[in-house]
Order: C-alpha cells, then sequence, then structure tokens
C-alpha cells in the first residue's frame, strides 16, 4: 500500500486516532498469544463474513496462534460464500472460545444480533467492534463505527493498514465480495471515489471480479428460480402507502422453500426484482424463519428512511436497507409496517 493511498483512506473515516490506537494496541498484546475470537451477525451475509474472514487471515498474518471465527445461529455458509478464503478459521457457536482474551465483532450494530454468543464480550479482556450502522449501539469497549463506511470491509481494510499488515489476494477476496455485497456491486449512493479506491486496491492483487460476482450475485440452482416465479407472481402493490410514494410486497414460506428443495439464504436474493418496481418507493420481503415468526427486508429509494422503521418494530439497518424480525402472519407484518411507514418521510 502507498503512502498517498493509505491517507486517502485515513482522512474520511468517522473513527478517532484514540479509538484506532486502542484497537491496534489491543490486537497487538492479544493476537501473538492469546485466544482472539471474531462474531458477525446471525443469518451472515457477504460483509458480514467477508470482513469477519478477510480480517481473521490478516490476523494469521500477524502470527496469532488460533485465531476462531463464528457467528449465531445455524452454522450454515450460505452457497455464494462457501468458497470463501479463510472457511477454515470457522468454528461452530459451541466450539468457540468460552474465555477468549480479545473479541472482535463484525457489522453488528447491536448485541442482540450476536445471539448467545453476546456473553462472550463479558468474558473477554477486551472488545473491538467494526460497523457502519447508523444505529450502532457501540456496545464494544473499543468501538470502530463509521456509519460514512460503505460497508464494515472498509473499517477492517483501515485497521489491517494500521497494523501493517499488507493485503495478499485471499485478504482482498474476502473483503472485495464485502464491498461488492453492501454497495450492491457498486451500484448504490454510498459507492464513493474512496469505495473505487479501495475495489482498485483489492483488485490489485490479482483477484477475479467477473468470477466473484458471478458466484455471489449470478448463481443460483433452477429450483431457485422456479420458487422466484411463485413469489414473485404473488408481490402486491400498494400505491397509497407511504404517503403516497408506495409500497411493494411480498413473502416466502418454509413451505415454499421444501417445495422447491431450496435453502433458506435463496430468498435473500427476491428483495433484487422486487425493489426495481418503479411505482413504489418501498420495497418488503417477508422470510419465513420459522411458526409465526419473519425475517423482514426494507428498501427504499429515499422517501423513507426504513432504518426508523426497523427501529421502531425492533430491528435496524440503515436509511435505504433495513430489517427487523415480525411475527404473526405475513398481512400482520406488513400492516405493521405500513403503519410505521408514514411516521419516518424523509
Ligand atoms: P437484509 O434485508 O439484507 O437482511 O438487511 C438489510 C440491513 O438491515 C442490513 O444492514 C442488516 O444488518 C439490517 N438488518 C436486517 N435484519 C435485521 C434485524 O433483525 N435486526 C437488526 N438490528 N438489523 C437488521
Ligand atoms: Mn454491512
Amino acid at each position: 500500500m502507498t503512502e498517498t493511498v493509505a491517507a486517502g483512506v485515513l482522512s474520511e473515516s468517522a473513527v478517532t486516532d484514540v479509538d484506532w490506537s486502542a484497537a491496534v494496541s489491543a490486537i497487538r498484546e492479544y493476537a501473538p498469544a492469546g485466544r482472539v475470537l471474531l462474531l458477525c451477525h446471525v443469518n451472515p451475509d457477504g460483509d458480514a463474513l467477508g470482513s469477519m474472514l478477510g480480517f481473521g487471515l490478516g490476523l494469521r498474518r500477524l502470527e496469532a496462534p488460533h485465531p476462531q471465527a463464528t457467528f449465531p445461529g445455524e452454522f450454515e455458509v450460505p452457497e455464494p460464500f462457501a468458497a470463501l478464503p479463510g472457511l477454515d478459521l470457522l468454528v461452530p457457536e459451541e466450539l468457540a472460545y468460552p474465555d477468549p482474551d480479545l473479541v472482535i465483532v463484525f457489522d453488528v450494530a447491536a448485541e442482540t444480533r450476536l445471539g448467545g454468543l453476546a456473553d462472550r464480550l463479558s468474558q473477554a479482556k477486551a472488545t473491538v467492534v467494526l460497523d457502519h450502522h447508523a444505529s450502532n449501539t457501540r456496545f464494544g469497549r473499543i468501538n470502530l463505527v463509521d456509519p460514512k463506511a460503505a460497508a464494515t470491509s472498509v473499517v477492517a481494510e483501515e485497521l489491517l493498514t494500521r497494523l501493517d499488515v499488507p493485503l495478499d489476494r485471499e485478504i482482498a477476496e474476502c473483503l472485495y465480495v464485502a464491498l461488492a455485497t453492501d454497495t450492491g456491486s457498486f451500484r448504490f449512493d454510498m459507492t464513493t471515489p474512496l469505495v473505487h479506491e479501495m475495489a482498485a486496491r483489492l483488485i490489485a492483487t490479482g483477484i477475479n471480479p467477473g468470477d466473484i460476482s458471478r458466484r455471489i450475485f449470478d448463481s443460483r440452482p433452477f429450483g431457485a428460480i422456479k420458487l422466484f416465479g411463485e413469489v414473485l407472481g404473488r408481490a402486491a402493490l400498494d400505491p397509497t402507502a407511504a404517503g403516497g410514494h408506495g409500497m411493494v410486497w411480498t413473502y416466502a414460506t418454509l413451505e415454499d422453500l421444501d417445495r422447491h428443495q431450496q435453502r433458506p439464504y435463496v430468498m435473500d436474493a427476491l428483495i433484487d426484482p422486487i425493489r426495481t418496481v418503479v411505482e413504489a418507493d418501498v420495497s418488503v420481503v417477508v422470510k419465513q424463519l420459522g411458526e409465526r415468526e419473519w425475517a423482514v427486508s426494507l428498501r427504499s429509494k429515499g422517501a423513507v428512511d426504513v432504518s426508523k422503521v426497523a427501529v421502531a418494530l425492533g430491528g435496524g439497518g440503515h436509511r435505504l436497507a433495513a430489517g427487523f424480525t415480525g411475527h404473526g402472519t405475513p398481512g400482520d407484518v406488513v400492516v405493521a409496517v405500513r403503519e410505521q411507514l408514514d411516521r419516518f418521510l424523509i
């Protein structure tokens, strides 16, 4: 990494020098001989897994003996991320160090997103939280939270730089998956010059963006297409919702998944076609988790701060992309969303 690039990275961060230094000191103190545990959120996405594993590979370059990485809930890596470097850092939740020296948390806005792993934070001698959600509750003892960062991997890259860990191809692939995921493949508003500069540094290591994008965005089983056909077919448009800006929504059940023999992660891509509907500012996908329990994805094109809607319903996220866990029938969940939408028009 050149001086010029590092200066560019450092200039825009919302994190104070005191926090960066505290994080570097804690990692330098515990990584060489301590038990280091890396955590990301339940139902991990590309940013959560990519920033955690990329950073974990960086810790190995610092000769950390046995860093572990894990996340709560079902221990399954979605197929699009099944070829990520650093997967061998992963251990199931129940095998994670019960009393780690250092815990580093990635892409987690609130402790509740860590499920049963949240207790490791109180056990640890030091905790560092890397995140980019404006709603982050700063639950670490050291918090590197930059709401202006397009992805948690932006924060992870800067911390690696400050630890003098050079980017190699494996680290870069993880961080690229994270950056591409959270910027919607470099399409969303936060795709700043700094994002493209970071992508350039990552691609310069020799990774193949075409292969990576095909794997994480453009690959799915035939059964998933059939499932999408049904779920998109039941989408409903409500032009009067969100103060007349409109809302489009659909839902997918566990029974739908079973019928097409698909894994739950395939439902995460449903929001992409749904949010293309021009008649609606807000899009909603309600995905069944269990009996009367649903993971809800919210997106806005700019008229509504959906993170406020999500927070009001017990979740969180970003202004234009957020989520929460809903209860009842899909109709109940959507009525609850509709009720909140008018309150948070931007
Ligand atoms: P997605 O719809 O892609 O699952 O999530 C969009 C954004 O909302 C992500 O930034 C994610 O972290 C946040 N999010 C999704 N579900 C929840 C939730 O149940 N709780 C919280 N706090 N944030 C969520
Ligand atoms: Mn993220």
